[in-house]
């Protein structure tokens, strides 16, 4: 098999994101749930190439599903934790990614409003998530449920909110509101920037 996916160190302290998320709740969803993503990616396309070398059957259809459900959910999971920072109150975006908020939403309050609107109303387990398209440039919220269910190919992704049960009931049990409510102080927006900036550079092959 060619690489296999590895579960990176978070970019602070598993206390860091108190009291927004505690220490033990951000334990938990790093190295339990984001990790079982991981190990079942590597464990399924280990049982892929070992169905090639072995020329034996194989369910293609159910490895695929499982597949991209469990390498979508690595690939979100590690944009959310690079999403985040430590919590401050007075916390809102400037610069080129506010323009962009503006000029879509009209307003930050009001981009704030739909976002947690998205992930507020995400049916089961899922993921609100801002994003760019490329093409367009037009900047807009989507729900992605599970991992991988309706998700738009070709988008840049700003900004994500893991919305899943297993990111907040230890410190919210059932209270989403709150959590989201919350969330919007440790979003770490520089992050969020580079990631528009990055995008619309590629766009114009790599040059500034
Ligand atoms: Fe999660």
């Amino acid at each position: 098999m060619a690489e296999t996916y590895i579960l990176q160190n978070l970019p602070y302290e598993y206390g860091a994101l108190a009291p927004v998320i505690s220490e033990e709740q951000l334990k938990l969803h790093h190295q339990k749930h984001h990790n079982s993503y991981i190990v079942n990616a590597n464990a399924l396309l280990k049982k892929i190439m070992d169905a090639r070398k072995n020329n034996s059957e194989i369910s293609i259809k159910h490895s695929t599903k499982d597949l991209t459900f469990n390498i979508a959910g690595h690939i979100l999971h590690s944009l959310f934790w690079e999403s985040l920072r430590k919590p401050r109150q007075a916390n809102e975006p400037n610069g080129e990614i506010l323009k962009a908020i503006n000029l879509e939403f009209g307003s930050f309050e009001r981009f704030k409003k739909e976002f947690s609107d998205a992930a507020l109303s995400t049916e089961g387990s899922g993921w609100a998530v801002l994003m760019q398209d490329k093409k367009t440039k037009n900047i807009l919220i989507c729900q992605i449920e599970k991992h991988h269910v309706n998700l738009i190919p070709e988008m840049n992704i700003l900004l994500v909110l893991d919305v899943w049960e297993h990111a907040y009931y230890l410190d919210y049990k059932n209270e989403r509101a709150k959590y989201i409510e919350n969330f919007w102080q440790i979003v770490n927006w520089d992050e969020v920037s580079n990631r528009l900036k990055d995008k619309n550079n590629s766009m114009k092959g790599g040059k500034k």
